[in-house]
């Protein structure tokens, strides 16, 4: 299970933080997930209880905020959300390649007490 070895890295970024910032626990993590990042949320959720047991973060809350996939339509000069890498456009029916979000992982922020 990937998300245990990614989950492992967000923890540690978050306690450094924590750290650097003289704070005794971390109470919370916000992670931004893209739709297209690989990643399974419930499966980010139970990593995170088990890496957190026995660290400065352990009883923190976990937020999760998703980010849909979108896709760039030169053509319509516009966005569209999609749901995978390659995406017909609904309005002019062009296929674009070109995509936008979907693919975030990263600490939106880190909440220390
Ligand atoms: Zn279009």
């Amino acid at each position: 299970m990937h998300e245990v070895s990614i989950m492992t890295e967000a923890l540690r970024m978050a306690v450094d933080a924590a750290k650097s910032a003289g704070a005794e626990r971390v109470v919370k993590l916000r992670l931004r997930i893209g739709s297209l990042s690989g990643v399974v949320p419930d499966a980010m959720q139970f990593a995170f209880d088990v890496v957190c047991h026995d660290t400065m973060a352990e009883g923190a809350t976990l937020e999760i905020e998703s980010v849909q996939a979108a896709c760039w339509c030169a053509t319509c000069a516009a966005e569209f959300e999609c749901a995978d890498f390659f995406n017909e456009c609904p309005r002019c029916h062009n296929f674009s390649g070109e995509l936008r979000r979907g693919r975030e992982l990263d600490i939106a922020s880190v909440e220390t007490s």
